[in-house]
C-alpha cells in the first residue's frame, strides 16, 4: 500500500491530509506547530516530529506550506525531508510559490533521484474540507497517473496544465486575475455607490455585461482569440468611457485605480494604430510589448 507523508498541516494541509486518512492510506503528518500535529492524530493520522521523519518510507509526500522558504528547508535543511525520501519517491508541493522556485526545487530534488509534481490548489478551505478542491497540475505523464488516486482525495477536479512547472505557472496567472478582478470589483462598487447607485440594480445589471460574464468567455473567444479585431465595439470609444468614469471618480472621490491604469493600456493601443479596431485588440498591444509573435492573419 502506498505510504505517504504531509508536511504543513494547517487550514488547508490538515483537512486534506484528513481526506487521504479517510480514502484508508497512511498519512505521517508534521506541522512544526504541535497542535496541528495532534489534530492530525484525532482525524486518525500518523504523528511525525520532524518533515525527515514523514519522510520514512513514504512513496509520496505533500508539502503545503506558505512560501518556497518553507518548502525549502522543510526539504533540504537539516532534518528535512530529503534526508529519509527513497529514490524513486514523488514530492507534490501544493503550496503557492513563485514558480521559478519550483523549477529550482524540481531540479534539486532530481539530484536525489526524487521527482517532483507541482499542485496548487485553486477554491479556498472550505472546498478543501471536502475533498473539491480543483488541482493545477504539473509533472510528468506518469508520475501524474501514480499519484492520481490519492489527487483524487483531495480534489474532484484535476486539470493536468501541461507539464513539470506548469501547474505553479497556472496557480500565480489564476490569482493574479482573481486579486485584481477583486480590486476592480470593490472599484465599480464604490464609484457606483458614491454616485448614488443601489448596489442590488449595480449587481443585476453587471450580471448582464462583460462586467461580469466575464472578456475571456464573452468577447474574446468572439473576437482577439479568432483572429478578428473588426470592431464590435472600437478602442477609442472604450477609452471614451474609461475617460469618463475615471473622471467621475475623481469629482465623487472614489479612487479607480485599476481604471487609471487601464487608460495607458488603451493609449497605447491607440499608439499603435488600433483606434478602430476591436476593443480585445489590447490583447495584441500586450502581447506586442511582452515581445511575443502574434497571429499572422488578422481580420480588421
Ligand atoms: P496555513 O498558514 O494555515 O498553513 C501552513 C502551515 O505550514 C502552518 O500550519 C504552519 O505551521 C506550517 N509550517 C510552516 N513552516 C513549516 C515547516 N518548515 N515545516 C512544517 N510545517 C510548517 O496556510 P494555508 O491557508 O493552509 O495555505 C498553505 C498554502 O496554500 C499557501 O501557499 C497558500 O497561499 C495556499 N493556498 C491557500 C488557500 C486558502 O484558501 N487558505 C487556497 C489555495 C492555496
Amino acid at each position: 500500500m502506498t505510504k505517504i507523508g504531509f508536511i504543513g498541516l494547517g487550514t488547508m494541509g490538515g483537512p486534506m491530509a484528513g481526506n487521504i486518512v479517510k480514502g484508508g492510506y497512511d498519512v505521517k503528518g508534521f506541522d512544526i506547530n504541535p497542535t496541528l500535529v495532534k489534530n492530525h492524530i484525532k482525524n486518525n493520522g500518523i504523528a511525525a516530529n520532524s518533515a525527515a521523519e514523514a519522510a520514512i518510507n513514504s512513496d509520496i509526500l505533500f508539502t503545503m506550506l506558505p512560501n518556497a522558504e518553507h518548502v525549502k528547508s522543510s526539504l533540504f535543511e537539516k532534518n528535512g525531508a530529503v534526508e529519509n525520501l527513497k529514490k524513486g519517491s514523488i514530492v507534490i508541493d501544493m503550496s503557492t510559490i513563485h514558480p521559478f522556485e519550483t523549477d529550482s526545487i524540481r531540479e534539486k530534488l532530481k539530484t536525489h533521484g526524487i521527482s517532483m509534481i507541482d499542485c496548487p490548489i485553486g477554491r479556498t478551505s472550505v472546498e478543501a474540507k471536502i475533498g473539491k478542491s480543483l488541482l493545477m497540475v504539473g509533472g510528468d505523464k506518469n508520475d501524474i497517473e501514480t499519484v492520481k488516486p490519492v489527487l483524487e482525495l483531495i480534489g474532484d477536479t484535476l486539470k493536468d496544465c501541461g507539464g513539470p512547472g506548469m501547474g505553479s505557472r497556472m496557480k500565480i496567472v489564476n490569482n493574479y486575475m482573481t486579486t485584481v478582478l477583486n480590486v476592480l470589483s470593490g472599484e465599480a462598487l464604490t464609484l457606483a455607490r458614491a454616485i448614488g447607485l443601489e448596489q442590488s440594480t449595480c449587481i443585476d445589471v453587471l450580471s448582464g455585461t462583460a462586467a461580469v460574464k466575464s472578456h475571456l468567455t464573452t468577447t474574446y473567444p468572439s473576437k482577439v482569440l479568432n483572429n478578428d479585431v473588426s470592431p464590435a465595439f472600437m478602442i477609442h470609444l472604450a477609452l471614451k468611457d474609461l475617460g469618463i468614469a475615471v473622471d467621475l471618480g475623481e469629482k465623487v472621490n472614489a479612487p479607480l485605480d485599476l481604471g487609471k491604469a487601464s487608460v495607458n493600456t488603451y493609449q497605447s493601443s491607440i499608439n499603435e494604430g488600433r483606434s478602430n479596431q476591436d476593443w480585445t485588440s489590447v490583447f495584441l498591444n500586450l502581447q506586442n510589448r511582452a515581445g511575443l509573435s502574434l497571429p499572422e492573419e488578422i481580420k480588421e
